[in-house]
């Protein structure tokens, strides 16, 4: 490839709506462009990216024996009313209508439409177990897509769902797809991890999340350095571990649901000090997709904390605004801290780092209603309170007696479930099996984030000149700069036939012959981030050396031309 035939387009200055640094440098290397709130343009080396990925995926799907189709991204209204999803689903689900007035929807995910499929075509025993997978476009009205491409509202996702005779079958199915994951994230040199995830809305029984480690992530894991135990925040387990000592772990899980908890309760249920598990409660809410849900875990009924809190913040009985001491008082709040902040039985403080002014800050009377009048949460975690409630946990041993946890951040990139029968049971989805007789299939469905990984990957990527791709993902492999490709008859030939012997050589290489000035094209090609730059000029060309460097080298070495196949192979 030339480069004066392919579309580069690199920015000097990030986007004022990039808060991370991936979305920064997607946009500055001339990836993405953004159209609408959470809606992109792939620009041409951004699809090039994209088709890395999904390449690496299409071979790791079929070698785990996934078979590959195509569902329309617009679904009608009935399948979903037929499992419950159509009412169920709030905003996130984008809902059209047709010309008939007919009710259609933009798939987010397409469980109802491959049981559709499955119950249409799969008759026998005999042809289970079977595994679609689809690579397509899918859309959900997030409530604050952020972050470009890894927080989109439109984005590509890799999609599979496995048909099994019965649990027995879903557990094969569901470990092959499990070690397909592991494949896929290691071919594209990630640092990630599995987590035991909470099933959520979907239903169904056992699921796993795959996160790429990253402080900007969204999500908090509490794993174990010393062992395999990983698991994520979610729903009321997340509560258990992160409040929790080891045995607490276990009594947590025997919680029937997450809203009938208070702190006080919590603490004595889990044997630990009120100090710790409000904190550990904070911290949680402020993960939580629905701070406000969590929340109400805090203020519900919690006497004790009424004492150890309300004794320490005078006249907080009635309703008035807070000031800051008080409210960093109530909560023992690190200086600088703006999160949610604190709460008792009878009184409920509620600040958000998101308003600039100390007075916005609320303290409402907290009767039978609870109400957080004038509340404005902000979900984003400040340093200070990381750091406190890594003192409240880390060190702790973990659950399953092997060492101490500790917490990190990740970016969800991918996420296995075991669906069980929910779906083929709500949509008449059945086999015969050797009897003869009707039996439901027993499902599993399997999710990666495609155009999220571009941005995973660069989170752990990425230097002040820009990204340092791996190589499987990178746009180009080598790049060859000419010292005045225009000037020099016989730089241009070097060049040009380095180019094409690399491209047979099946080696995905760019050749600039924009002649832009030295010091422009190797920031283009740092910023974009291609694994390795040769530079080829008059004065090397005379003893037959070239400039070779890798992205992540100091400095660059003089090599023999003839040498630079077997480096960048
Ligand atoms: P999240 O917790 O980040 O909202 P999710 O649990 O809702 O993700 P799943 O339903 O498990 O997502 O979908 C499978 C995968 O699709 C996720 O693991 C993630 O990699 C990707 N994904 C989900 N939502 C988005 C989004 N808004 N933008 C980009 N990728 C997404
Ligand atoms: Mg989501
Ligand atoms: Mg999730
Ligand atoms: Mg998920």
């Amino acid at each position: 490839m030339k480069a004066s035939q392919s579309f580069l387009a690199t920015l000097k200055e990030a986007p004022s709506d990039a808060e991370v640094v991936s979305h920064k440098l997607m946009v500055r290397a001339g990836l993405i462009r953004k159209l609408s709130a959470g809606i992109y343009n792939y620009l041409p080396l951004g699809l090039k990216i994209i088709r890395k990925v999904e390449n690496i995926i299409r071979e790791e799907m079929s070698h785990a024996g996934a078979i590959e189709l195509l569902m329309p991204m617009i679904q009608p209204a009935e399948l979903w009313q037929e499992t419950g999803r159509w009412e169920k689903m709030g905003p996130e689900l984008l809902r059209i209508k047709d010309r008939h007035d007919r009710d259609f929807l933009i798939q987010p995910t397409s469980e109802e439409v491959i049981t559709d499929l499955a119950r249409n075509e799969i008759k026998s025993y005999k042809q289970l177990p079977v595994n679609f997978y689809q690579i397509q476009t899918k859309f959900r009205d997030e409530r604050r897509p952020r972050f470009g491409i890894m927080r989109g509202r439109e984005f590509s996702m890799k999609d599979a769902y496995s048909f099994d005779r019965d649990t027995e079958g879903l557990k094969k199915s569901y470990q092959i797809m499990f070690d397909a994951y592991t494949r896929i994230f290691k071919r594209m040199g990630l640092k990630f991890r599995a987590v035991t995830a909470d099933n959520g809305a979907i239903g169904g029984s056992g699921s796993q999340e795959f996160h790429v480690i990253a402080d900007t992530g969204e999500d908090a894991i509490v794993y174990c350095p010393s062992s395999d135990y990983a698991a994520n925040l979610e729903a009321a387990e997340s509560l258990a571990l992160i409040a929790t000592r080891s045995a607490a772990t276990q009594a947590m899980t025997k919680v029937p649901t997450p809203d009938m908890t208070n702190c006080g309760d919590v603490a004595k249920f889990l044997n630990i000090p009120l100090e710790k598990t409000v904190k550990s409660l904070l911290f949680a809410a402020d993960q939580e997709k629905e701070p406000a849900k969590l929340f109400m875990l805090l203020v519900r009924g919690d006497h004790e904390l009424n004492e150890v809190k309300a004794s320490k913040i005078p006249g907080m009985a009635e309703s008035r605004f807070a000031t800051e001491a008080e409210i960093k008082q109530a909560c023992r709040a690190p200086a600088g801290y703006l999160g949610p902040v604190g709460v008792s039985s009878d009184v409920t403080v509620v600040a958000d780092r998101t308003v600039a002014n100390m007075s916005d800050f609320v303290c409402g009377a907290n009767d039978a209603g609870h109400h957080l009048t004038g509340v404005n949460w902000g979900r984003d975690l400040p340093e200070p309170l990381v750091l406190d409630i890594r003192n409240a946990v880390v060190g702790d041993p973990s659950p399953d007696g092997k060492g101490v946890v500790d917490i990190c951040r990740g970016i969800e990139v991918g996420h296995v479930f075991q669906l069980g029968t929910r779906y083929s049971e709500a949509m008449g989805c059945t086999y015969l099996d050797q009897q003869g007789k009707a039996q439901p299939m027993v499902m599993g469905c399997y999710g990666i984030g495609v155009t999220r990984l571009l941005g995973a990957a660069i989170e752990q990527g990425h230097d002040e000149k820009g990204i340092i791709w791996p190589i499987s993902m990178a746009p180009f492999e080598v790049v060859i700069c000419p010292m005045g490709y225009e000037k020099s008859e016989p730089v241009k030939a070097a060049c040009d036939q380095l180019h094409d012997e690399l491209l047979a050589a099946g080696i995905d290489v760019i050749l600039d012959d924009r002649n832009e000035r030295p010091g422009a094209m190797f920031a283009d090609w740092e910023l974009i981030g291609v694994p390795f730059r040769v530079v080829i000029g008059d004065r090397g060309l005379a003893d037959s050396q070239v400039e070779f460097k890798g992205r992540t080298d100091a400095e660059s070495e003089n090599i023999p031309l003839a040498q630079i196949k077997e480096k960048v192979i």
